[in-house]
């Protein structure tokens, strides 16, 4: 709605300045139920004092570019005295628009020799959805009545002139200079994009011994099952070693023998199995 409304003001407003400024913040604005920006807004987007917009705003209203409801702006919750106004942009399209988004003058269209003469040669190879002048949802042409004459104008007198500007790039003066510049860059071809500043060298990595495994010391051997089954029964029992306060210390997987006390599992487990 409001990049409609913004179209509307750019291709039909009389406004210049910090008028039109002003107009484009309120069509920004523009939603479903009209605009309601602050005046403080409307004076920032304008480059204006407020008093200036409040001015500019009225000088709009006068000539019906905007219609203002006062206090109207803000939702179902806003309280009365934090309302704003509400303005709506009034601007429709005059009868040589064509109504769509870009509002092109029809008349320049029709004016137009050329367009009109090759039209039916041209059209059967152009696409037809493309360039078909439909009437706009966004611009009702309620309120001209001979808009129905401007569309009821041939088809193909729209189309074909459309479809020349889709396919502009196709254009001889656009083959032209595409040319031109691929010549230019054949003669004197860009430098080679350096990556470094001129003058600044890029010092030498840190040499960094390569990483080799043999350095490690090797990983310690798995024991057997039963030597793993004799330390985790010997681990069990009350080591002699350090007062007799913990149990014996010995790696599941990979002792033999208990670090406190030296002693190897099967000799724990042995004597332990002597006492009993
Ligand atoms: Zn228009
Ligand atoms: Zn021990």
């Amino acid at each position: 709605m409001s990049i409609d409304a913004s179209a509307i003001v750019w291709a039909h407003s009389e406004a210049t300045g910090s008028e039109l400024l002003v107009l484009l913040a309120i069509a920004d604005h523009e939603g479903d139920g009209g605009a309601w920006p602050a005046m403080e807004t409307l004076a920032r987007r304008g480059r204006v004092t407020r008093d200036a917009a409040r001015k500019i705003v009225r000088r709009l209203e006068l000539r019906g570019e905007i219609t203002t409801d006062l206090n109207g702006g803000g939702g179902l919750r806003t309280a009365a005295h934090m309302r704003t106004n509400r303005y709506e942009v009034n601007l429709k399209c005059p009868e040589w628009c064509d109504r769509t988004a870009r509002h092109r003058d029809l008349r320049e269209v029709k004016a137009d020799p050329p367009a009109a003469g090759t039209a039916p040669s041209r059209s059967a190879g152009s696409p037809p959805a493309a360039g078909t002048a439909e009437p706009s949802i966004n611009h009702p042409n309620k309120q001209t009545p001979s808009s129905s004459e401007v569309m009821a104008q041939p088809e193909l007198e729209i189309d074909s002139n459309q479809s020349g500007e889709n396919y502009s790039e196709w254009s001889p003066a656009d083959q032209l200079a595409k040319a031109r510049r691929r010549m230019v860059e054949a003669r004197d071809p860009k430098p080679k994009t350096s990556h470094t500043r001129p003058g600044f060298t890029v010092p030498p990595a840190p040499h960094v011994p390569r990483f080799d495994s043999r350095s490690l010391a090797p990983a310690p051997e798995h024991v057997s099952p039963e030597q793993q089954a004799a330390n985790g029964a010997a681990a069990q029992l009350r080591c002699p070693a350090q007062g007799g306060k913990y149990r014996h210390l010995i790696p599941p997987a990979t002792g033999t023998h208990c670090a406190r006390c030296n002693a190897a599992a099967h000799d724990i487990i042995n004597s332990q199995e002597a006492h009993a």
